[in-house]
């Protein structure tokens, strides 16, 4: 009997390991197809995307490459950031594609570094020094981005700065380009300057080219030129916060701006205020680059607005600074006029030697729009006056400068 009962175990035993081994062998072999299946497909899509890249040039603007504001971002717990994502053409040209619905997005630590709404979030469960790669995909074309969070407001000593380099190397040595022809059609706008006046010279096109561009009190705007091949030669990194972490030329400042800047950054951090740099010196072919991308996104009469033409910004003298603060997100947005932060800047910058140099009111007079970030650097005893007498710089320029 017992024999019996024990055949039968073991019969059974053996057929379910059978059955057993069977399924897993089945099992094993549906996993593999899966993969390779996906594998498949995933290759096929990308066959199939590349092919349709490759007819639909057109249709995807024909775009070769992204270009994104910021390489790498330093960020605060809850800090949000919208970085800007271009699109390189052919040609050489941008486009804007920040808010293109296919432009994608990813991030590669989404618990702590996320995307919302197309803006990089870090949430409040990220901790100090934690990091994330977020990736922009505009069709088959993608880049990166690094995002490193920073620690909290806690006051930490500052790491050492890199001794100053003389200039910043790429930008200095470069040969002046050409200027642009069709723009010198305005220089009929110029007769109301007074023809003693010995800081401008006419050159051969007819434009009028400052014969001062190192004075610290050089007048330059969409009249008065900076020759094209201006670069000032005691260029230095002001010691202070900016938006960006990466090297950048737009760090730099000419040196008494610099130093002025710091004591400006210091003083207003003592009054709890913290105003960031953003964006200071710009050689000609820099701004010559904006000029051409905003004249593309925007048409000729609204880039002229909002950027300078090559030769007529004043970030080329070294001596102008864009600046934000974290309530505008560290951008240029005229809100920051009725910050705290801007208004602290706008009722002390010229203690430091700076005025801010568009003025809301006066876009008649200085051609640009109100830009409650953009402070120039004049010396301490210019800006005072010009800040007390309450003029724009031409104005002042017109009426105290130009007879002396
Ligand atoms: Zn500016």
């Amino acid at each position: 009997m017992y024999k019996k009962v024990g055949k039968i175990v073991l019969i059974v035993g053996a057929l379910c390991l059978v059955f057993i081994l069977a399924i897993g062998f089945i099992k094993d072999r549906k996993d593999t197809n899966e993969v390779t299946a996906q594998g498949n497909a995933v290759e096929t899509e990308k066959d199939n995307k590349e092919q349709e890249n490759d007819s639909k040039e057109e249709d995807n603007n024909g775009v070769k490459e992204l270009r994104l504001s910021e390489e790498n971002l330093l960020l605060k717990i809850g800090d949000k950031y919208s970085v800007e994502v271009e699109g390189l053409l052919a040609d050489g040209s941008l486009i804007d594609l920040t808010d293109d619905s296919k432009l994608l997005s990813h991030s590669n630590n989404e618990e702590k570094i996320s995307i919302e709404d197309g803006e990089i979030v870090v949430l409040d469960s990220a901790e100090a020094d934690d990091e994330a790669t977020i990736t922009y995909v505009y069709e088959n074309i993608s880049a990166t981005i690094n995002v490193k969070v920073e620690a909290a407001e806690e006051p930490k000593k500052e790491e050492p700065k890199e001794e100053p380099k003389e200039e910043p190397k790429e930008e200095s040595k470069e040969e002046p380009k050409e200027e642009p022809k069709e723009e010198n059609n305005e220089s009929d706008q110029n007769n109301n300057y007074n023809s003693n006046d010995k800081t401008v010279m006419i050159d051969e096109d007819g434009k009028q080219v400052v014969t001062n561009p190192k004075d610290i009190h050089v007048l330059v705007n969409k009249q008065r030129n900076l020759p094209s091949d201006y670069v000032p030669d005691d260029l230095i990194k002001p010691d202070i916060k900016f938006s960006f972490t990466h090297e950048d030329p737009k760090r730099y400042l000419r040196e008494e701006a610099a130093h002025a800047l710091e004591r400006l950054v210091a003083q207003a951090k003592e009054e709890g205020i913290e105003i960031v740099g953003v964006s200071g010196y710009r050689s000609y072919k820099r701004q010559e680059t904006i000029f051409n991308y905003n004249v593309n996104k925007r048409g000729y009469e609204a880039a002229n607005k909002v950027s300078a033409k090559p030769g007529q910004s004043e970030h080329q003298t070294g001596l102008a600074i864009d600046v934000s603060c974290a309530g505008v997100n560290y951008k240029l947005q005229e809100k920051l006029g009725e910050l705290k932060e801007g208004k602290w800047l706008a009722e002390n910058a010229h203690k430091f030697g700076f005025i801010i140099r568009y003025q809301l009111g006066k876009e008649d007079i200085t051609g640009y729009q109100y830009e409650p970030w953009h402070i120039r650097y004049l010396g301490e005893d210019l800006a005072t006056d010009v800040y007390e007498k309450g003029l724009t710089y031409e104005e002042y320029f017109e009426q105290y400068m130009l007879n002396e």
